[in-house]
């Protein structure tokens, strides 16, 4: 059945690093959905309407607060919604559809957690922040590894390190691929996040881990934890697959 269409109106645009923008859009209607679940835009263009998906990155908490639906939106030189949106004067009333999507956390688990996203990918993540630390302070066992090409390339660094500060059981980690001068004692790795999976002491008969962003990496993050012996539904996956293809 298709899902509702709520009209949403570009409020904020800022910078979140490098090449990635955070949108911040108020909706209007009654929307509301699940920490880690994604939305589609539509953007009409040569005659034609065309739907762009975008990970939610506020928690549903706050937006049930304010109402404002935030976005992290990597640039893509060229592409459709990146010109729309890095450019587009605020005030811009678009339709959206939504919620969709499977990667959320789940309701009762008892192993360890492990969430990896390569740069916008990690949004969904800083969507469920309030129900990772919660089940953190509840004994389950959480990290989150972020990766990126360049340190530059980080996105809600500081949400991250400080909730992993207060809450003992949430590890955060950062992989970076193409710098090699890196701090492991603040948790920054060179290399790429499923060359951390072996330090996690993982259990495959209880945890569960958490792919979203790059396909490329995913795939290859899954194979690694297959051939580990993890199961096909122990690994869930969100590839940020191009939308125009
Ligand atoms: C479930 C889901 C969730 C998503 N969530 C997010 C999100 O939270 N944040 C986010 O930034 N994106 C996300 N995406 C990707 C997003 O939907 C768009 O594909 C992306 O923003 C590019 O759209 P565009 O219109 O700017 O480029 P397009 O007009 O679609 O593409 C223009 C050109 O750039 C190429 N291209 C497109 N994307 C890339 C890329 N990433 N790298 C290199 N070349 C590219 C295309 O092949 C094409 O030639 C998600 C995708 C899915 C399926």
């Amino acid at each position: 059945m298709p899902r509702p269409t709520y009209p949403v109106t570009l409020i904020n645009r800022h910078t979140l690093s490098s090449n990635t923008i955070q949108l911040d859009f108020q909706v209007d209607g009654e929307f509301d959905f699940i920490a880690g679940q994604f939305v589609q835009f539509m953007i009409d263009h040569d005659g034609k309407t065309h739907k762009r998906s975008y990970s939610i990155a506020n928690s549903p908490e706050a937006f049930r607060a304010d109402g404002h639906l935030e976005i992290a939106i990597s640039l893509v030189k060229g592409g459709l919604a990146s010109e729309l949106f890095s450019q587009a004067d605020l005030g811009l009333k678009l339709d959206m559809a939504g919620p969709f999507g499977i990667l959320t956390a789940p309701a009762d688990h008892s192993g360890q957690i492990v969430l990896a996203g390569t740069g916008t990918g990690l949004a969904p993540y800083r969507s469920m922040l309030p129900t990772l630390i919660s089940m953190a302070d509840n004994g389950i066992p959480v990290t989150v590894i972020m990766g990126v090409r360049h340190r530059s390339d980080l996105i809600y660094e500081q949400a991250f390190r400080d909730a992993a500060k207060q809450h003992s059981n949430l590890d955060y980690q950062v992989c970076i691929s193409r710098e090699t001068d890196v701090d492991e004692n603040i948790n920054e790795f060179n290399g790429y996040v499923q060359e951390r999976f072996e330090h996690l002491n993982l259990d495959t008969g209880s945890d569960l881990v958490y792919l979203c962003g790059n396909p490329n990496m995913i795939d290859d993050a899954a194979k690694v934890l297959l051939d580990m012996g993890f199961g096909v539904r122990q690994v869930k996956r969100e590839k940020y697959v191009y939308s125009g293809h």
